[in-house]
């Protein structure tokens, strides 16, 4: 079995240059068409050219790829001098990328600090490949403000929203990596992405809006709605303007079917309990067979993994067209649960499967570099995280 790899990244521009970080240059990274075409006003480019080159830029970042304005071979060499000094292209620094023996890769990505005395934030994604998809997963949140006891990131302390432009350059960063530029209509490596990195989505709602928006811009990234997950723990007020405003995929942290275990677990819960949330799930805008909500049950040894609960959780559905996605624990150092045994999860599927939910069991993807479910987590933590992968 070959290693796990970790290789550091080498320093380049964007080490002098990240989105949010370049003081000189504006990036345009995460800007709407609307921000963009603003943005070229400023910078002096005549109302009646906005359109036209704002549809140019849009392809050179979204459709090609391109870092830098002197590759932006649709423009004149004078423009693309003048770009390149106002306007940066730029991702933010990978510090580490990872690759799993089973092909499952991470980035450790580092953001511009908003705290000159804090250190910098850094985020992860992931990329899995599988037979028939590829999935990129990415994070909405430096750290997460919620606690799920057996989730890693709940841990970390430093917290901040990504920004639109940090959570469009995951996408930028893993295209890179793979090599998928321009936007291949079909054989992508990247077919789906799922909002179930670090971070609650849905308490960073409009960075993550238009970022979606850009990702599924058919000029650009051209990635489907319809291929696009948002996971939450449960944020109720939020939940019916996903399907309103954003279009794209629910997830469900669900993770128990009584309040006293859910409570434990998934703490927001005491503020938004589960009768309200599966009442939020019934009413969610565009919920069909064929838009189902994805329900995300982490099997924990001896807490919620009995068959009485199995049952439970398939009465507690009853009615909401779902997917139940069953995830064996992912253990990280210091975690105080255990994965539920292997036969009590075929036990657990068994049922769940006999009430019409096709293969539920999610196998676990790159755990040698901690990059599944719930093993991510930035910062000083990092170092110990891949001494243990290695
Ligand atoms: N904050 C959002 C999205 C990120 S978490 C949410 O909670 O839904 C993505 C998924 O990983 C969630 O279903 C989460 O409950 C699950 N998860 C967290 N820690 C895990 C762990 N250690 N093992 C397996 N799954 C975990
Ligand atoms: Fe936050 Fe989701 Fe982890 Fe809970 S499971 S702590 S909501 S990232």
């Amino acid at each position: 079995m070959t290693q796990a790899q970790q290789i550091q990244a080498t320093p380049g521009p964007a080490e002098q240059a990240t989105p949010q970080g370049d003081t000189a240059r504006l990036s345009l990274i995460g800007l709407s068409r609307e921000e963009l075409g603003k943005a070229l006003q400023a910078a002096g480019v005549p109302d009646k050219q906005v359109r036209m080159r704002v549809g140019q830029i849009w392809n050179a970042i979204y459709h090609r790829g391109l870092q830098s304005f002197d590759d932006v071979t649709t423009l004149s060499k004078d423009l693309r001098t003048d770009f390149e000094k106002h306007f940066d292209l730029t991702r933010p620094e990978i510090v580490t990328e990872q690759i799993s023996t089973d092909g499952t890769r991470k980035w450790l990505i580092r953001l511009a600090s908003t705290n000159p005395r804090a250190p910098s934030p850094e985020v992860e994604a992931v990329y899995i490949p599988e037979e028939d998809r590829g999935t990129l997963c990415i994070s909405s949140q430096v750290g997460c403000t919620l606690n799920c006891t057996f989730c890693h990131t709940g841990t970390q302390k430093l917290v901040r929203n990504l920004t639109a432009g940090e959570l469009v350059a995951q996408i930028l960063i893993a295209r890179d990596a793979l090599g998928e530029w321009p936007t291949p209509q079909e054989g992508r490596k990247i077919t789906n992405i799922v909002l179930m990195g670090m971070g609650e989505p849905l308490y960073n709602f409009d960075n993550v809006k238009q970022a979606m928006n850009i990702a599924s811009d058919g000029e650009g990234l051209s990635i489907s709605k319809r291929r696009i997950t948002l996971s939450t723990s449960g944020v109720i007020p939020e939940i019916a303007r996903v399907g309103d405003e954003m279009g794209v995929m629910l997830a469900i942290s669900l993770h128990a079917v009584n309040d006293a275990t859910r409570d434990e677990l998934v703490p927001i819960n005491k503020k938004y309990p589960l009768k309200d949330l599966l009442n939020a799930c019934r009413n969610f805008p565009g919920v069909s067979n064929a838009r189902r909500i994805t329900f995300e049950y982490v099997m924990l040894k001896g807490v919620n993994d009995s068959l009485k609960d199995a049952k439970d959780l398939v009465r507690l559905l009853k009615g909401i067209p779902a997917k139940i996605n069953l995830i064996p624990f992912n253990a990280w150092p210091g975690a105080p649960y255990e994965c539920s045994d292997w036969t009590q999860i075929e036990k657990f599927a068994e049922i769940v499967n006999k009430a019409g939910y096709a293969s539920p069991v999610r196998t676990p993807r790159g755990r040698d570099i901690m990059a599944a479910c719930g093993q991510l987590k930035s910062a000083s933590e990092k170092i110990r995280a891949s001494q243990v992968a290695s």
